[in-house]
């Protein structure tokens, strides 16, 4: 990937993404950005479905938000913060060269999600690093951010998504094994209806503070970085 990616958007389980920036990455999509999502795992612990239906849902929602997504085979639930996880994940933002990465939420709830947050957070410092012993040419994000957990504070920044959401939706419903009600299948708190509700009624909300019907949020160091502020601008159009 010779020119970058402007946004790469770090899931620790195919999902994330689309439960959080479906959105964001259908409006880079729409607005002729380089987006993809990079999974670290393909969720083989998951309680429904098999990693082979894992993958061709995650497939099935990228291809709907219209981004590249890339699936690194992590084993799911067992990979470390420990060198050889970093080096591979720190290759793979030096051939991706992001100009800004989001990263899961470092306080959620699921140990992979906070595992993957500071996993992230390291690879992308190091891999600017040029005496590194990793393949590739350095590169560092620009910018980084990320989603919030279930009990979120106040957003740092919120993108209004109105006019992606159906769009964004279809991506996250394309993940049938997880969030379908289907009595045959053992329950989960994912597939619980409160958990869609929980998506939709977050973006309601930031929505409401935007005045617009549906917004998506994100966090971020302060000062904002400025690589951030000019993605929000490209992707609202705000010149
Ligand atoms: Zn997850």
């Amino acid at each position: 990937m010779r020119d970058g990616l402007d946004l790469l958007v770090l899931g620790a389980h195919p999902d994330d993404a689309e439960v959080h920036v479906g959105g964001l990455l259908a409006l880079a999509a729409d607005r002729g950005l380089a987006a993809a999502i990079l999974d670290l795992t393909a969720g083989d612990l998951g309680t429904r479905g098999t990693p082979e239906t894992r993958r061709a849902e995650a497939q099935a929602a990228a291809r709907i938000l219209g981004v590249q997504r890339i699936i690194l085979d992590f084993p799911d639930g067992r990979f470390a913060e420990d060198e050889a996880f970093r080096v591979r994940l720190m290759a793979e933002f030096r051939r991706l060269r992001p100009k800004v990465l989001i990263l899961p939420a470092p306080d959620d709830r699921h140990p992979d999600h906070r595992r993957a947050h500071r996993l992230g957070r390291e690879a992308a410092y190091y891999a600017g690093l040029r005496n590194y012993p990793c393949p590739g040419e350095p590169w560092r994000p620009e910018a980084l951010a990320w989603v919030g957990g279930e009990q979120p504070g106040a957003p740092d920044l919120l993108v209004d998504v109105s006019a992606v959401w159906e769009r964004r939706m279809a991506a996250f419903d394309a993940f049938g094994s997880q969030f379908e009600q289907d009595p045959s299948q053992p329950p989960t708190r994912i597939a619980h209806p409160a958990f869609r509700r929980g998506v939709l009624g977050r973006a309601m909300h930031w929505g409401s503070l935007r005045m617009c019907d549906w917004a998506e949020a994100l966090w971020c160091e302060r000062p904002v970085p400025p690589a951030l502020l000019r993605l929000l601008a490209a992707l609202e159009r705000l010149d």
